[in-house]
C-alpha cells in the first residue's frame, strides 16, 4: 500500500486554520485524517479532550519529549504543543493522508525529518483582520492577545519556507484550494 501524505498547515494564531480544516475534512475523496496534538494549554470553552487536543500537564509533556514520542514539539506563548509520532506513522502506513496543524518551529522540525511533507501556510487578508479575529475569540487576556499578535508578525516572516501559500479571505474557498493541492500531490 502507498504510504499516505504528510500535510503541514501553518499560519498565525487566529487566521482560521481550524475553520478551514472543518471544510476540507468533509471531502472524503481526499482521504484525510487529522493528527490530534498534545498541549499543556488549558482547554478553551467547547474544546474536548482527545478531540481538539490531548490536554496534558508540563511534567507529562516533558516525559513524552524525553521518551522520543513526539515527531515535533514547540513552546508557543508559554505552553507546549507537540505531535505524537506513533499515531502519525500508523495512519500514514494505513495509506491515510495525515494533516498536522502546527506552528512554524514545529514545521521546521518535520520538514527536516520528512522532506517530502506538503507544506501550506495560511495568511490573513490583512494583519488588521487577523487582530480582529484574535480579539473576537474573547478567550484570552490582553497580555496573551498581545503575545499572539507579536508571534503572528514573526510567523508571517516564515512564509517563504512553505511550498504553498493560501489566503483565508473566504474559508470555504481556502479549503477548496487546499483540497486541490492534496489532489495534485496524491497522483
Ligand atoms: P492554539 O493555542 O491557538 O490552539 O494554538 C497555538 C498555535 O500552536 C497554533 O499556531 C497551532 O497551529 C499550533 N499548534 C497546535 N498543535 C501543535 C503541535 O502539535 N505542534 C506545534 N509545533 N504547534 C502546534
Amino acid at each position: 500500500m502507498k504510504k499516505g501524505l504528510l500535510i503541514i498547515i501553518s499560519g498565525p494564531s487566529g487566521v482560521g486554520k481550524g475553520t478551514i480544516r472543518e471544510y476540507f475534512m468533509k471531502d472524503e475523496s481526499l482521504n484525510l485524517t487529522y493528527s490530534i496534538s498534545m498541549t499543556t494549554r488549558a482547554p478553551r470553552a467547547g474544546e474536548v479532550n482527545n478531540v481538539d487536543y490531548i490536554f496534558t500537564d508540563k511534567a507529562e509533556f516533558e516525559r513524552q519529549i524525553k521518551a522520543g514520542k513526539l515527531l515535533e514539539w514547540a513552546e508557543f506563548v508559554g505552553n507546549y504543543y507537540g505531535t505524537p509520532l506513533e499515531q502519525v506513522e500508523k495512519l500514514r502506513n494505513e495509506g491515510k493522508n495525515v494533516v498536522l496543524e502546527i506552528e512554524v518551529q514545529g514545521a521546521t522540525q518535520v520538514r527536516e525529518k520528512c522532506p517530502d511533507a506538503i507544506t501550506i501556510f495560511i495568511i490573513p487578508p490583512t494583519m488588521e483582520e487577523l487582530e480582529k479575529r484574535i480579539r473576537g475569540r474573547k478567550s484570552e487576556p490582553e497580555e496573551v492577545i498581545q503575545q499572539r499578535l507579536a508571534k503572528a508578525a514573526l510567523e508571517m516572516k516564515q512564509i517563504s519556507d512553505y511550498k504553498y501559500v493560501v489566503c483565508n479571505d473566504d474559508p470555504e474557498l481556502a479549503a477548496d484550494v487546499i483540497g486541490l493541492i492534496v489532489k495534485r500531490n496524491s497522483k
